[in-house]
């Protein structure tokens, strides 16, 4: 593929000529909110609910996203066309914009609105096929009522020092639980589990992002008459699960084959996960 270009307010950069100023509080202090998407056949995967949750996050943070949802959506086509990406992953970044030094967001003017598109490959492909091996961290979830997790904010440290801890310990994902010491998600990705038929998934009291794929894969299940739970996990219901699986966007479905160094189920991918596997690469072609 040739140079991406990438979309910041309204004009095409090269991507080596797309950047930001350094005053941006974006990066001084994490201050902005994103979303990543996916382009499967051309069209990008759930736009419109990925757009919903870029706006909720921004006006969570009080941040006006200085165009309309149509307005993004429709940069958000013409960027992908430009880049002529038939598969392929979509970056939206929306900053609080260059301010002075110093916290106050209303010393800050014009936020930048980014999309980039590019690829994205998160995990190696025989993960796919044979498993992966997560564990759980002692970094837990940033707490509701300190940074609701279901901001998809620029601060993301808090999944990043997850993430470290799993690298250290030899795994490529983190389980990570929450203030009370529940499941609620992993670095990127969210967790399900299967026990004697039905699955099961942390709600959102858990403290975790709502993700995307999270829901489409309970939508899936529930059309295929898989019944589908959501509530509290502990890590007991992991290590005694029949099946475990992570989401995410640009995860899709990835089957989990091992917890803290406990085979989970036969410790190979099992049946209700392969099938939602196969639903959920059947949606995305269809959606
Ligand atoms: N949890 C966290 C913390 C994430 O960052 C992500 C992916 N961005 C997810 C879950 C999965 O969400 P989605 O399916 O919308 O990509």
């Amino acid at each position: 593929m040739s140079s991406p270009k990438v979309w910041i307010n309204g004009k095409l950069f090269d991507k080596a000529d797309a950047k930001v100023s350094v005053y941006d509080h974006g990066l001084l202090y994490g201050d902005g909110v994103f979303e990543g998407l996916r382009i499967y056949g051309g069209k990008v995967f759930r736009l419109r609910e990925h757009i919903d949750r870029l706006y909720e996050s921004a006006r969570a943070i009080k941040l006006e996203i200085p165009l309309s949802k149509e307005e993004l959506i429709a940069a958000v086509g013409s960027t992908v066309q430009v880049n002529a990406k038939s598969q392929g992953y979509v970056r939206l970044v929306v900053t609080r914009g260059a301010g002075s030094l110093g916290l106050d967001p209303r010393k800050t003017s014009d936020p930048q609105v980014i999309i980039i598109v590019d690829d994205i490959s998160l995990y190696p492909p025989e993960l796919y096929e044979h498993g992966m091996d997560i564990v759980t961290v002692a970094t837990i979830r940033n707490h509701p009522d300190a940074l609701s997790p279901r901001i998809k904010s620029l601060n993301y440290l808090n999944n990043i020092l997850a993430k470290i801890e799993a690298i250290q310990a030899g795994c490529l994902e983190a389980l990570m639980l929450n203030h009370k010491g529940e499941i609620a998600e992993c670095t990127g990705d969210n967790i399900f589990l299967v026990k004697r038929g039905v699955l099961k998934t942390p709600s959102l009291e858990a403290g975790i992002l709502e993700g995307i794929t999270r829901n489409s894969v309970i939508e899936l299940a529930r059309a295929a008459g898989i019944p589908v739970v959501e509530g509290p996990l502990t890590r007991h219901d992991v290590y005694t699960a029949d099946e475990c699986f992570l989401t995410g966007t640009a995860a899709e479905v990835i089957p989990v084959v091992k917890c803290d160094g406990r085979p989970i189920g036969l410790g190979k991918p099992g049946p209700i996960t392969r099938q939602l596997r196969e639903r959920f690469h059947a949606l995305v072609l269809a959606d």
